[in-house]
């Protein structure tokens, strides 16, 4: 009887913590058990402690070359990149890039679609394209180049020929067509602060956001058959409805998240969750985040810190429904000098987590999971 009675008291007790259990949604435990793939990553090192965090956080990284600092910094990103996956499938998948050097020489397209069929060949699974197309390369007259210039068309028809997957950095965040701004002490606090070349506010001989914006919905209306991922929410990150527009034109676009939740948040809850629900097979997690080479201890220490940082933050936002602190000022994901306010994270569904970070990354990057299957 006694015994009867504390179980009794002890499915009452159990019954009181339960309903605090299911008001705080987490599905932290459940992401932290499976494995999961950041698409947006870019790692020039092959110091263990990568490696390390990637095993203990049960992640793999699309490793990711990007065409920003010239021809030689771009050749040594594709051989890095080739060398860290052929080493260490397991932990890295490689996303390779072209050279827009020459671009406007005789033979340049056939000259990039070469070097492309080698990578492919070297295991690449897809091709970045990067925001110098619109915002720095200019052509012999002096004008801007955008994404939907005929010159790259070659280069797309292959890489959907070859059923690989364009993963395209385009534009900046609409922010960056606005005063860059400063704390009350005065200390400029955003990208463009410390990257002015990129922010286009107040010049008038500089491309217009939509003129960006314009070109990519060109490429994905006149290349139905390319596998379009936008990185950084396709730079339309200020209006989950602006992207749904393009999902619902467009069944080859999906997104990544990298380095854009805040813009989420700022936006409303419940509209983004259904957006999230809704595009569950469209959207993908990613950081952009990485590791250079040649960092001291010190420096492995602080960035080991910052990507566990990034992705518990992430986590929290995806996956739980705790108020966030936050505010206005945002450097890197994280509020400065100090939060004004909370965010409710978005608490999704276990099976759209799955999908966010693991499925979504086999379909839209198919290979992806060499080494790394479920
Ligand atoms: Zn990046």
């Amino acid at each position: 009887m006694k015994s009867r009675l504390l179980t009794l008291y002890f499915s009452f007790l159990t019954s009181l913590a339960c309903p605090v259990f299911v008001m705080g949604e987490s599905h932290v435990a459940y992401l932290n058990s499976i494995k999961k793939f950041d698409v947006h990553t870019h790692v020039r090192t092959d110091a263990a402690f990568v490696r390390e965090l990637l095993e203990k956080q049960n992640f793999k990284y699309l490793n990711v070359c990007v065409d920003s600092r010239g021809s030689e910094m771009t050749l040594s990103q594709r051989e890095n990149a080739r060398e860290l996956y052929q080493k260490y499938p397991r932990h890295y998948a490689w996303v390779t890039t072209f050279d827009s050097k020459g671009l406007f020489e005789p033979g340049w397209a056939d000259r990039a679609i070469e070097l492309l069929k080698e990578d492919f060949e070297n295991g690449a699974i897809g091709v970045k394209i990067w925001k110098n197309f619109g915002m720095e390369i200019v052509n012999p007259k002096g004008e801007y180049i955008f994404i939907d210039d005929p010159v790259l068309k070659p280069v797309f028809e292959f890489i959907a020929q070859e059923g690989k997957t364009l993963l395209a950095h385009i534009g900046e965040p609409i922010r960056a067509w606005m005063p860059t701004y400063t704390t009350e002490e005065g200390i400029p606090r955003n990208y463009w602060a410390n990257h002015p070349e990129y922010s286009f506010y107040d010049k008038p001989d500089k491309p217009s956001y939509s003129d960006i914006i314009s070109a990519v919905d060109h490429v994905l209306r006149d290349h139905p058959n390319l596998r379009y991922v936008g990185a950084h929410l396709a730079s339309l990150e200020y209006d989950v409805e602006e992207l749904a527009l393009r999902m619902e034109k467009h069944p080859n676009f999906a997104v990544e998240i990298g380095g854009r939740t805040r813009y989420l948040m700022w936006q409303a809850r419940g509209k983004v969750r259904a957006f999230f629900l809704k595009y569950q097979d469209r959207i993908l997690y990613g950081t952009d985040m990485g590791a250079p080479a040649g960092m001291s201890l010190h420096e492995s220490e602080s960035r080991k810190n910052r990507i566990i940082t990034r992705n518990a933050h992430c986590a929290q936002y995806l996956a739980t429904d705790d108020e966030i602190p936050w505010g206005d000022i945002v450097s890197g994901d994280r509020p400065i000098p100090e939060a004004t306010y909370s965010v409710t994270g978005l608490a999704l569904p276990e099976s759209v987590l799955k999908k966010i970070y693991y499925d979504n990354v086999v379909r839209w990057f198919p290979g992806a999971d060499e080494g790394f299957r479920e």
